[in-house]
C-alpha cells in the first residue's frame, strides 16, 4: 500500500509573542483526508503482511468518531479488502447516518458490528475473538488504534534526513505507537516529546514495549479532562491558529499537543534557541463530528 506522499513537507510556524525558539510542523494530514498521518503510517505495513498471507476482510475496533475507523475503511476500499468495524455503543446502530465518521465508513463499504461498552472492554479476549471469528470468518485483526509492530515500522518513517537539524520532536499520543516510532528513528541528540490526549499513566509501560531508545518524556498535563474532552479555551486556541498559520487542527490529538507546545515554551520549558519539529498526525475527519457535539452543547465551533 503506497500513497504518492511518502515525504510529508515541514511548515514553519509563528508564535504570537517573542521568543527565541523555532517551531516547524510536519503535514503528516496531508497525506490524505481520511487515511490521513500515522493512520496511513501504521497500516502500510500491515495491509501488505494481510495482502501476503492472502486474508481478504479486515476487520478492527473504534469509536464513534474514531480517525483509525474511517482510515480502515477508506485504505480498504481502495486496495480491496473488506472492512469490518467493531463499534463501541450498540446504540448508534440507528445513529450511523448522523454520525460524519460512520456513514462515511459505511459509504467506503465498512460492515458494522456494534458492541455493548462492555464487550468492547473486553474485546482482546479470548472468547469474545472466538465470538467474532464465529460471526465473521477469517479476517486480519487490526487492533484498537491501529498499533502494533507493524505499526510502529511504519511510523518509524515519518522522520528523514533532513529532520536531524531538529532538537526536539513532539506528537500526540493515544495508544503510543507513533512516539515509538518516533523514538526508534530518532537522532541520538534528539529528544522526543509525546502528550497524551487521554488520562493514565499505563502509556509509559506500552510505549517501553516498542521503544529502542529512551530519549523520551510524557508531558501529562495537556489532556484537557480525558479523552475526547475540550473547552472553549482550547476552541479558541486551535481556531486562532488555523487562522495565523493556515493549518487545520483537530479537536482530540494535535490541537491539545499543539497546546501544550505553546505553553511550554512561553513557560520556558525549551533550551533557548531550539528547534522544534511537532507531528501533525492528521485526524481532521473528526472536526466535523466534533461540532456536531459542540453544537448540541452550544458551545463555540472548530473553524
Ligand atoms: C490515532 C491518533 C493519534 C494517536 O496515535 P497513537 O499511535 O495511538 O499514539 C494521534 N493523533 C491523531 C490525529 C490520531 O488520529
Amino acid at each position: 500500500m503506497n500513497f504518492h506522499l511518502e515525504k510529508s513537507k515541514n511548515q514553519s510556524l509563528s508564535f504570537p509573542f517573542d521568543s527565541s525558539i523555532t517551531l516547524s510542523i510536519k503535514r503528516e494530514d496531508r497525506i490524505d483526508d481520511y487515511v490521513s498521518g500515522n493512520k496511513y503510517r501504521k497500516l502500510k505495513y500491515n495491509l501488505d503482511e494481510a495482502r501476503k498471507k492472502g486474508f481478504t476482510t479486515l476487520l478492527t475496533y473504534g469509536g464513534a468518531y474514531s480517525n483509525h475507523i474511517a482510515a480502515v475503511a477508506k485504505a480498504g476500499r481502495l486496495f480491496g479488502f473488506k472492512t469490518i468495524g467493531v463499534i463501541r455503543g450498540e446504540e448508534l446502530i440507528t445513529k450511523v447516518d448522523q454520525n460524519p465518521t460512520l456513514s462515511y465508513a459505511k459509504a467506503n463499504g465498512m460492515m458494522f458490528d456494534f458492541v455493548t461498552r462492555t464487550d468492547f472492554k473486553f474485546k482482546t479476549t479470548q472468547g469474545f475473538q472466538n465470538k467474532l471469528r464465529a460471526k465473521h470468518g477469517h479476517f486480519y485483526n487490526v487492533p484498537e488504534g491501529g498499533t502494533n509492530e507493524l505499526a510502529v515500522l511504519g511510523c518509524q518513517e515519518i522522520l528523514n534526513e533532513e529532520d536531524a537539524q531538529f532538537d526536539y520532536v513532539c506528537c500526540a499520543v493515544g495508544t503510543g505507537g507513533t512516539i515509538s516510532g518516533l523514538i526508534n528513528s530518532a537522532q541520538p541528540h534528539q529528544k522526543i516529546i509525546g502528550f497524551p490526549a487521554l488520562k493514565g499513566d499505563f502509556l509509559s509501560e506500552d510505549i517501553s514495549k516498542f521503544a529502542t531508545s529512551n530519549n523520551w518524556h510524557l508531558n501529562l498535563d495537556y489532556h484537557f479532562g480525558g479523552y475526547g474532552k475540550i473547552n472553549e479555551d482550547l476552541i479558541a486556541f486551535i481556531n486562532q491558529f488555523k487562522i495565523e498559520n493556515n493549518v487545520p487542527l483537530d479537536p482530540i490529538y494535535t490541537g491539545k499537543m499543539m497546546y501544550g507546545i505553546f505553553d511550554l515554551v512561553q513557560k520556558g520549558y525549551f533550551k533557548d534557541q531550539s528547534k522544534i519539529l511537532a507531528i501533525h498526525t492528521g485526524g481532521l475527519q473528526g472536526i466535523s463530528g466534533m461540532n456536531s457535539v459542540l453544537t448540541k452543547k452550544r458551545m463555540p465551533l472548530i473553524l
